[in-house]
């Protein structure tokens, strides 16, 4: 697909943060822009209108406002995947890679009922750690995983292949060269 230049120029660059050498995509200037904000989510939503996605679970913390919005568009249900500690009830808990050593993430054990449709959404992939926890972590519980939407991808640092690799198909709207 064709990249929307409108939606990308909505996207920040903040270079050398959080450290020297990383290009920091804010999304909070797309977020801030309503025509961009709603459409972003429209075509995060579009191959799935009318297919009957159960949940849509959203990446702590900017996958939760985005996964929000495309849950309400799909008349989807919403499950949050968080930091370790954050959930009150009962939790499957998966370690996944950072750039140094590793974190864990949790999703509630009950969250999604076996064989529900899934999609999962946070705003960006780089190496593809952090989804591809959350991945393990919706089959550890029965999901089946529809597809990973992402606003961005960082195509040189991999992730998006490494969930292809997983079977899951990678939805994207716009992609940076470098890290
Ligand atoms: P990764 O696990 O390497 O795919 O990293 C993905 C997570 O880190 C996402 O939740 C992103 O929000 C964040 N992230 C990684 N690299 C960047 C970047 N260059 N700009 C903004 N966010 C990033």
């Amino acid at each position: 697909m064709a990249e929307d230049e409108d939606l990308k120029a909505t996207v920040r660059t903040i270079p050398d943060y959080p450290k020297p050498g990383i290009m920091f995509r804010d999304i909070t200037t797309l977020l801030g822009d309503a025509r961009a904000f709603r459409r972003a989510v429209d075509l995060l939503v579009q191959p799935y209108a009318g297919g009957k996605i159960d949940q849509v679970a959203g990446i702590e913390a900017r996958g939760f406002i985005l996964g929000g919005a495309v849950a309400h568009q799909l008349s989807a249900g919403f499950v949050p995947i968080r930091k370790k500690g954050k959930l009150p009830h009962q939790t499957v808990r998966m370690a996944y890679a950072l750039e140094y050593g590793t974190d864990e993430m949790e999703i509630h054990v009950d969250a999604i009922r076996p064989g529900e449709k899934v999609i999962l959404i946070d705003d960006l992939i780089a190496t593809g750690g952090t989804a591809e926890g959350a991945v393990k972590l919706l089959r550890q519980i029965g999901a089946e995983v529809v597809a990973a939407c992402f606003i961005i991808d960082l195509p040189d640092l991999g992730g998006a292949d490494k969930l292809r690799a997983m079977g899951v198909p990678v939805r994207t709207l716009m992609a940076f060269g470098g890290h």
